[in-house]
């Protein structure tokens, strides 16, 4: 039976994803059944999409269906070896499929730890972003900036900047009250409307050239604003983060959808549940751009900023240089209460 996935599919990309299958029962050869290449020469590409082992590169010859070489997967179980996002060197076989050959080193990664029996796995759900942005509306629903500052937080750690868009402005009468204290701490804000067309066109601007990671609740206006940017993007993205939530019985489908301005976008629903795996407490004054110079003046260089003496942080945070809610929101993760 196909999966529901495959219902998404154009013809053409049905065939080139099915393609690699017959290619597998038909021949027996000794890498994972690969027809010979075509020439000994590779080309550089990017994976677009991954699905189930099979991965869409983008080359300068068009897209190519791939499968990982079986030397590639030799004794690194521990996460996954190719991603959307991942530079890939690719060499074309006469059946027109390809042999991913190498992946050029990550620069970065939004990854997801994955708890399984023989250990814990990282699952790649954006290789390489150049940046992550924040959809969060100002009302309808109100923003949970808890759960923005976590997102933060988990952007500073992966190294992946961060933009804000503050979407509904509309509906409020000054977005700024709720989301410029993130512009003060030195976060990019976007504020935009899809009802009125406000901000529509910068936020175009800043994604194009780009892999974007996009990101926020549900009924936040992320579909609304991929729509507004570019008819008909919203709706594909949704539909393959709805065959995602599906949950463990349907493949999951990764995709990078390309902008017309130039550069990618992806859908990452998967923030919510990024745990800050491996995060030491110390390690979080780090990831709160606010907190970050001012704890070298803290007198114990181990401070957790909460009952020491002569602590910078809690006397910025006295003297209203630091926002109450964010030393919240510090104090929380430090914890491990979010
Ligand atoms: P998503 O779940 O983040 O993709 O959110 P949707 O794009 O589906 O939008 C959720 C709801 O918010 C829909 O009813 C939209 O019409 C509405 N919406 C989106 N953008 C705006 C906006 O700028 N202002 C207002 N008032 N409503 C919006
Ligand atoms: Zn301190």
């Amino acid at each position: 039976m196909l999966s529901a996935s495959f219902l998404l599919y154009s013809t053409r990309e049905r065939r080139e994803t099915l393609a690699p299958h017959c290619v597998r029962c038909s021949a027996g050869e000794k890498d994972g059944g690969f027809q010979n290449p075509l020439t000994n020469a590779r080309i550089s590409g990017l994976i677009i999409k991954a699905q189930s082992g099979f991965f869409t590169v983008e080359t300068s010859e068009g897209f190519v269906v791939c499968q990982l070489r079986g030397k590639l997967k030799q004794g690194r179980a521990k996460g996954d070896i190719a991603a959307i996002g991942d530079k890939v060197q690719v060499q074309v076989l006469t059946d027109g499929t390809g042999a991913i050959e190498e992946v050029e080193k990550r620069e970065r990664a939004i990854v997801r730890l994955d708890p399984r029996p023989q250990g814990d796995y990282q699952q790649v759900l954006l290789a390489n972003p150049d940046q992550a942005v924040f959809v969060f509306a100002c009302a309808h629903p109100n923003p949970h900036l808890r759960m923005l500052d976590r997102f933060l937080v988990i952007a500073e750690k992966q190294n992946i900047p961060a933009v804000i868009v503050a979407n509904k402005i509309e509906l409020v009468n000054d977005a700024r009250e709720i989301f410029g204290v993130y512009e003060t701490i030195g976060y990019r804000v976007l504020y935009t409307s899809t009802k009125t067309g406000a901000g529509i066109d910068e936020l175009k601007s800043i994604l194009t050239g780009k892999i974007s990671a996009f990101a926020g609740p549900s009924g936040a206006g992320k579909s609304s604003l991929l729509n507004a940017m570019q008819p008909g993007l919203g709706l594909a993205v949704n539909e393959i983060s709805k065959v995602m939530d599906k949950g463990k019985h349907t493949t999951v489908t990764r995709q990078l959808f390309p902008l017309e301005g130039g550069g990618y976008l992806a859908d990452t629903p998967g923030w919510k549940s990024l745990a800050l795996w491996d995060t030491e407490p110390e390690e979080l004054d780090a990831y709160f751009p606010e907190l970050r110079e001012l704890v070298q003046h803290c007198q114990f260089s181990d401070c957790s900023h909460t009952h020491e003496p002569d602590c910078a942080v809690r006397r910025a945070l006295d003297e209203g240089k630091i926002h109450p809610e964010r030393y919240d929101s510090y104090l929380r993760l430090r914890s491990g209460q979010d």
